[in-house]
């Protein structure tokens, strides 16, 4: 009879670093190593999206990084660690902690490329081999356990949803996705297999709640390239600067502004390492070249000339997308505010937030600190220009009624949003402790 357990590692909770053990009999598989962002930043001061040296410990005493000494005697036991998508909650610990993991990283070719650049911008080297898998393709991870990869759609490209075969039936681990038909970039959710999936026998389903308490279905991204439209090419703009700030793994946004400014007929340039990053490792992942659209300028001697150039040519030629969406100080937005780079902000820029404030009270602060000195210039501000890359209510309730899982475990939130997914799921008809299973981290549940 297949044993199966589940060890919830981080993010049952709380929001960010995230990192689940599923095992089966004898083998252990890890989904996610992530890390916890807010606490991540108050440590090392850096901007969202950067990354710069610490060690596991430091990192582990700051609760930025999961607490996997739990799982510690499952260690040897580990056959894979399995990345869903390139997010630094998902993705970021991977380099200070799968070495001790003798495993293979199995991950999207996007999510590879991504991992890759942390590591060689970082000089942190593990010998871990990093397995690129496609969504949509499949690989054997032991005699009796089949690892697939189900395309769904996020807000960052080839985000999956992981489907481990067991001789139980599939047990599914979906944390960050949204069920897209509409995408700006990239083929649409593929609700047939998951219907497929629920058909042959979900197992268990280990489901993040960010927004399950969001009464709703979460729009299309095309709802939100038609906002930016709106705000880009209907709001008089003539002799205006356009700056905009978005999430830089967001390579489909990234794509809707891009295109907003060929019809513009204005040039667009991005700014800032980590825009950079994500938009050569969606290059090297054969997803889309944004250099054909977009001047992409990595480093801040580039930054610093383009911006005295755009002042000198005239700011109405040119559409500008800069880091500093979240306030952080360290941002482009931040030094064009601060006088670190040479702008003359007034009434005559607008900028964009494509973006939303990431719920945690350093963020909130952060762009109070910005947005006044924004308006103190007397700058038009844009707000809220974005549609989120979560599952609402109303889509979790379809995915709970297309997988039919026999079990059901939400992870990824605090607890008003695991509370509002279980009152979901009790709607739905699980039951308490029988077929739905609010854990935290640290705890354990073999599931029968
Ligand atoms: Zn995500």
């Amino acid at each position: 009879m297949t044993h199966i357990e589940v060890c919830p590692v981080g993010g049952w909770g709380e929001v960010g670093r995230n990192m689940t053990a599923v095992k089966v009999d004898d083998s252990v598989i890890i989904f996610d190593m992530g890390l916890h962002m807010p606490n991540y930043i108050k440590l090392t001061d850096a901007a969202i999206g950067e990354f710069s040296r610490h060690t596991e410990q430091s990192l582990k005493r700051a609760e930025a990084i999961p607490q996997d000494g739990i799982i510690k005697e499952w260690r040897s036991k580990v056959k894979a660690i399995v990345v869903t998508h390139a997010h630094l909650d998902h993705i970021g610990a991977v380099p200070y902690m799968a070495s001790k993991y003798d495993c293979p990283i199995i991950c999207s070719p996007f999510s590879a490329a991504i991992l890759k650049t942390i590591m060689r911008d970082e000089k942190i080297i593990i010998p871990n081999k990093i397995i690129a898998l496609k969504p949509g393709q499949s690989m054997p991870l032991s005699n009796e356990l089949k690892l697939e990869f189900c395309h769904i759609t996020h807000s960052t490209p080839q985000t999956i949803i992981a489907c481990l075969h067991t001789p139980k039936g599939v047990v599914m681990y979906a944390n960050d996705y949204k069920l897209d038909l509409h995408p700006t970039l990239g083929k649409p959710a593929n609700l047939d297999r998951l219907k497929k999936l629920g058909q042959q026998g979900v197992f268990a389903l280990i489901q993040d709640c960010l927004y399950a308490a969001e009464q709703r279905k979460t729009p299309s991204e095309q709802v939100a390239k038609d906002m930016l439209r709106e705000v880009l090419l209907e709001v008089d703009n003539k002799g205006k600067g356009l700056i905009v700030t978005t999430f830089a793994s967001h390579i489909a946004r990234l794509k809707s502004i891009a295109d907003c400014g060929r019809l513009l007929k204005r040039r667009v340039v991005f700014m800032g390492r980590s825009v950079a990053k994500y938009c050569f490792a969606a290059k090297d992942a054969g997803i889309i070249d944004l250099s054909k659209d977009a001047k992409i300028l990595k480093y801040s001697r580039q930054t610093r000339h383009m911006l005295s150039e755009i002042q000198r040519r005239g700011k109405d030629k040119y559409l500008m997308v800069v880091s500093g969406h979240q306030g952080e100080p360290q941002s482009t937005l931040s030094k064009m505010l601060d006088g670190v780079y040479q702008w003359n902000f007034g009434s005559n820029d607008h900028v964009v937030f494509s973006s939303t404030i990431i719920p945690a009270d350093i963020n909130r602060e952060q762009r109070a600190v910005m947005d006044a000195k924004l308006k103190k210039f007397g700058v038009r501000i844009f707000n809220d220009i974005h549609v989120s890359g979560h599952s609402s209510r109303e889509d979790l309730r379809d995915m709970l009624e297309m997988v039919k899982p026999v079990h059901v475990l939400p992870t990824h939130g605090e607890d008003s949003m695991m509370n509002a997914f279980n009152a979901l799921a009790l709607e739905v008809g699980y039951k308490d402790g029988v077929s739905l299973h609010p854990l935290k981290n640290g705890e354990r549940l073999v599931l029968k």
